[in-house]
């Protein structure tokens, strides 16, 4: 389906051929094991609706977050109550805080007071989430739900901010109390499936899925998102529970009964290796053990439902990476490249949590280029063919509607203006600039905000060099 020959450099992909985020499939070209390489692209098929705001329920956003705090409760605290809830009203937010840590302990023992002290952390925190997002709210939520933990506004309001920052501690303990004290909400059910498919207790995960599913009816979007996971979870059941499985220390490997041993060692080899390499470089090492299934060729397909010409995906939604093999016939290069290059979107993944999404895909896959260290030879090819320059813009969602034949300049850009933006600014600042992603700036203001630079100048100047190296 898809055959490339190396001198001809921009072969327009198959009609059809669909990019989708988060779905990366590799191509096996018909190549010399010497001119592998490696094209990712994806699945053809309608993927599965998107996560609504990386599966935090939409309805969330509907749904009260505030505390009312306008009356206090008269009690000898009353004054002292009241100066902290002007100043969250007035937006000083660090004088609120200070003053919220500095109250005598009469107050928190207080019956009446204590709950009021609760409802002032809660409304904090969403004064200092709407600024800073929840990496610096979840220590306000902590304390709320420490003083008050029968309440339902400030449990959600934890959990949210927990599982916006990949927090363990939205652990089952934690969710089966919120589910005690907001039966209604689907999110500790979705939540706790995560947890379940993550221990690989699928059949589970399964039951929770249709727990949020019920009580998802108001919420179309989410409803049909929890569909189409639940399905793929009941198929991946179906397949993996066929499958042998081994752990090191930072990954889990499955794999068919017949697959032979071979393989399995030299994948957790390379696995663990890039652990180590990528880890040091990117300065971030995954928060939990990462899955990779190991498909024998032909069950590749019915579990994933990817094309026949995939080769290898990573998918955020069950967090899975996911490879065909042939055995001892394998080409333990091609499969270290493509392991390498998925390994780093698990590990972008697990970096930027439930804000993955944000994360523009010309950076997602030069990141995975430049850290994985991709060789690909059609593109060192490509830099000397004409190009037709498409701007970063375009290049920031879903792949889908680039013109065929754009996929190979679509990825020689991401990798070149990754490399720029390393080479230029140093691993520290990129890591600076996902922060300010994750915390839901645009690109454009993260670029301003971090690196100083406005996206049309860094887009002028990534040109320049760019140009440069082609001459
Ligand atoms: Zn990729």
């Amino acid at each position: 389906m898809y055959r490339r020959n190396i001198r001809h450099i921009l072969i327009p992909l198959a009609a059809g051929l669909a990019l989708v985020i988060g779905y990366n499939l590799f191509l096996r070209p018909v190549l010399p094991p010497h001119m592998v390489r490696l094209t990712e692209t994806v699945e053809p098929v309608a993927p599965p609706p998107a996560p609504p705001q990386g599966r935090w329920p939409e309805s969330e956003a509907k749904s009260v977050r505030v505390l009312d705090q306008s009356v206090v409760p008269s009690t000898p605290h009353e004054g002292l109550l009241e100066a902290i809830r002007d100043e969250i009203e007035k937006h000083n937010l660090s004088l609120a805080e200070t003053k919220l840590k500095d109250l005598p302990p009469a107050v928190l023992s207080d019956a009446k007071s204590k709950p009021f002290v609760a409802t002032l952390w809660n409304n904090l925190g969403l004064q200092q989430e709407r600024l800073n997002g929840t990496q610096v709210s979840t220590k306000a939520y902590k304390r709320a739900a420490d003083l008050d933990d029968s309440n339902p506004v400030i449990l959600m309001n934890l959990a949210h901010a927990y599982w916006e920052q990949r927090d363990r501690a939205l652990n089952a303990e934690f969710l089966m109390k919120l589910m005690k004290v907001a039966p209604e909400e689907p999110f500790p059910h979705l939540a706790m499936a995560d947890l379940l498919h993550e221990q690989d207790e699928l059949q589970e995960a399964v039951k929770h899925l249709d727990q949020a599913a019920d009580r998802a009816r108001q919420d179309p979007g989410l409803q049909s998102y929890l569909t189409a996971v639940t399905a793929k979870v009941r198929r991946i059941q179906s397949v993996e529970s066929r499958m042998t499985a081994r752990s090191s220390t930072h990954f889990v490997v499955k794999f068919d009964g017949e697959e032979d041993q071979g393989t399995w060692i030299s994948v957790l080899e390379i696995l663990e290796e890039a652990y180590r390499e990528i880890g040091q470089k990117f300065g971030h090492f995954p928060s939990k053990p990462i899955m990779v299934v190991l498909h024998a060729k032909d069950s590749f397909q019915g579990a994933t439902g990817s094309p026949a010409w995939a080769d290898g995906l990573y998918d955020p939604a069950l967090g899975r990476i996911q490879i065909p093999t042939q055995g001892a016939t394998t080409d333990r290069k091609w499969l270290a490249s493509v392991l390498r290059h998925e390994y780093v979107h698990a590990l972008l993944h697990d970096r930027l949590g439930a804000s993955s999404g944000a994360l523009p895909t010309w950076l997602n896959e030069g990141l995975a280029m430049q850290l994985a260290g991709d060789a690909w030879p059609e593109l060192d090819q490509a830099m000397s063919g004409d190009i037709t320059v498409i701007p970063l813009t375009y290049l920031e969602g879903s792949w889908v509607a680039l013109p065929a034949g754009a996929s190979t300049v679509a990825y020689l850009e991401a990798n070149s203006a990754t490399h720029y933006l390393i080479e230029r600014w140093g691993m520290a600042r990129v890591d600076e600039l996902l922060n300010a992603l994750q915390a839901k700036s645009s690109v454009a203001a993260a670029l301003e905000n971090k690196l100083f630079v406005s996206y049309e100048q860094f887009h002028r100047q990534w040109l320049e060099s760019f140009e440069r190296s082609r001459s």
